[in-house]
């Protein structure tokens, strides 16, 4: 089971302005910001405006015009940066393998440079 939303995690606060974020993109459905630790040269994070937990929430619970809306914008984020020639990664954590740090889903999107293998 999903454990329930919490208000008052940062993205919550971060969607709501109550803490800064670096803006890349914004639309109806999804709001993109530089990740405050970045991993790699591009490291972008883009989260749904409404209130879902992680992917299994939002695959769940959310509008098919809610998960159209999302994807779409992951998409333009990484076009808009120029990253769909030399190639991108895409990354959510879930729960406790996945080490996901923040209840509020959020896709990685890393790139402007080879990446290897890692992962965050
Ligand atoms: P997770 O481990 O949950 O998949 O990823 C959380 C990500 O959020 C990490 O990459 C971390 O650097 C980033 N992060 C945590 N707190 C903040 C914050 O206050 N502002 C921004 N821009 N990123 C944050």
């Amino acid at each position: 089971a999903t454990q329930p939303y919490d208000d008052d995690n940062i993205f919550a606060k971060i969607l709501r302005g109550e803490i800064p974020s670096t803006r890349v993109y914004e639309d109806e459905w999804a709001y993109a910001f530089e990740d405050i630790a970045p991993q790699a040269a591009v490291h972008t994070l883009v989260i749904p405006k409404g209130k879902y937990v992680s992917w299994d929430d939002f695959s769940q619970r959310a509008s098919d015009a809610e998960i159209a809306g999302f994807v779409r914008a992951v998409g333009k984020v990484a076009r808009d940066k120029g990253l769909v020639e030399p190639g991108y990664r895409l990354l959510a954590n879930l729960g406790r393998h996945g080490g996901q740090e923040v209840p509020h889903l959020h896709v990685h999107v890393f790139g402007g440079e080879p990446l290897g293998r890692m992962i965050a």
